[in-house]
């Protein structure tokens, strides 16, 4: 299963848009990319000084990715929870279409945009990085960001989870980490690359569960790393070990300028690609970006909530939250002890949350006006709100503690108090007839026309 092959079902429901004028990778895709969030896919046919197309926005929207995986919002939580609990590692394949050309690494022939005003540079944003320990035992698969820094060097930001640690167990070793960056991959590949695992499970493994079986991995040509087989474009290289330099800034997830720190150099060594490869950008603080990164920690948090309450039917990190910082979960509860429970244990299943709403199964919580008439309605501030003073968050929030990462936690327990009726906490319905029915579908058809 390939990006090629989930554009070609897009392009069958006219979900892509071809783009034909000729458009710059510095600000003028990135640009049309940000004007149409949650819309279509946007393939840019036309490169200025590329012969290479460029895909954009491919998981733009929450229907589409779903659709990638070939389940509805209700069946999202359960088929990550199995694929999380079962990965199965992918076939490793000999032949693939990857390895059509195989040349020196020259960064400057691929179009790596420059998204916004003031980031460093140019920067590859859908890299899928892949690495194993200086053992063998243990493989990791994770996205970071990666500043060009000239053809053959990027700057790779390393947050301290488990490539962190990959890299640091070769720093022991005092030998430079072996990684294959794969870009342009199939959603189910991002979206498990996003995940976290306990150390030591593969993401590939979860991805190829995702995919039921149909990854196919292959080993890279000039270093010791796996590479998706099915890739567009795959990147070979090693993080140094010895060399740091200054990384960023760069826009994030939030949308605002991330710091400069001091991070590790890529060298690359090889590349390899498809001979008409398409290049897949991601738009950073973009929806795509939301959803991708969102998603998993969505179904962490419906895992963690589940287990503390009788039933979760949704999660939202919602978009205005930036994706990962604020959480709308919709819950069965049976007392009323069970919101504050449930805030909790949102609180630990995704620990850079920062604001959670807990509302009953009744409210949509991909509403914000739902959302918000729950809090006037079911919600008192003496006895329904949690504050979690500096608990450990995201450094992505400018107003937490830059330094530790210390920030303040809010809680809301938007769900009706028992002790207030069904009929005077909850919204009153108008009962439908079959002939009322018959005329709103009629003005709809009306008005939509
Ligand atoms: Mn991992």
């Amino acid at each position: 299963m390939s990006l090629r092959s989930f554009l070609e079902f897009l392009e069958k429901k006219k979900q892509v848009i071809h783009v034909k004028e000729e458009v710059s990778t510095k600000h003028e895709i990135s640009s049309i990319m940000g004007a149409f969030q949650n819309g279509p896919a946007l393939l840019f046919e036309n490169v200025e000084g590329h012969s290479t197309k460029v895909v954009g926005n491919v998981c733009g929207t929450r229907e589409r990715t779903l659709q990638a995986l070939g389940v509805s919002v209700e069946e999202i939580y359960a088929k990550h929870r199995e694929a999380m609990l079962s990965p199965e590692a992918p076939k490793v394949v000999d032949d693939c279409s990857v390895k059509e050309v195989v040349e020196p690494p020259r960064l400057s022939k691929i179009p790596v945009l420059t998204h916004f005003e003031k980031d460093a540079g140019a920067y590859i944003t859908s890299g899928v990085v892949s690495a194993k320990s200086p053992d063998g035992e243990v493989e990791n698969v994770s996205i970071h960001r990666l500043q060009v820094l000239n053809d053959r060097q990027l700057a790779i930001r390393l947050v301290p989870r488990h490539l962190y640690r990959l890299w640091t167990m070769a720093k022991e070793k005092g030998e430079d980490l072996d990684v294959a960056i794969s870009i342009g991959v199939h959603p189910a590949v991002l979206l498990a690359a996003a995940c976290s695992p306990p150390f030591g499970v593969s993401e590939f493994g979860v991805a190829n569960r995702l995919l039921g079986g149909r990854l196919s991995l292959v080993k890279c040509e000039k270093v010791d790393a796996y590479a998706v087989a099915e890739a567009e474009l795959v990147l070979e290289g090693k993080i140094s070990v010895t060399k740091e330099v200054v990384e960023g800034p760069l826009v994030d997830i939030t949308g605002t300028y991330d710091v400069q720190r001091s991070q590790p150099v890529v060298d690359l060594v090889s590349v390899m690609h498809r001979k008409d490869y398409v290049y897949q950008a991601l738009l950073p603080g973009g929806s795509e970006h939301r959803i991708l990164m969102g998603l998993p920690r969505e179904a962490a948090i419906y895992e963690a909530v589940s287990n503390v309450v009788p039933k979760v039917k949704a999660v939202n990190l919602t978009s205005s939250g930036c994706g990962w910082l604020h959480a709308v979960i919709s819950i069965e509860k049976q007392t009323d002890g069970d919101a504050k429970n449930a805030l909790l244990a949102a609180f630990a299943g995704h620990p850079s949350l920062k604001h959670a709403v807990v509302v009953d199964s009744d409210i949509d919580v991909y509403n914000p006006e739902q959302v918000e008439w729950a809090i006037a309605l079911r919600f008192q501030a003496d006895e329904d709100l949690v504050v979690i003073p500096k608990a450990r968050g995201s450094t992505l929030d400018p107003s937490a503690d830059q330094e530790s990462g210390l920030t303040s936690k809010l809680g809301i327990d938007a769900t009706r108090p028992l002790r207030v009726p069904k009929d005077k906490g909850s919204k009153a319905k108008i009962p439908k007839t079959g002939t009322s029915q018959k005329i709103i579908t009629k003005i709809c058809r009306e008005l939509s026309e």
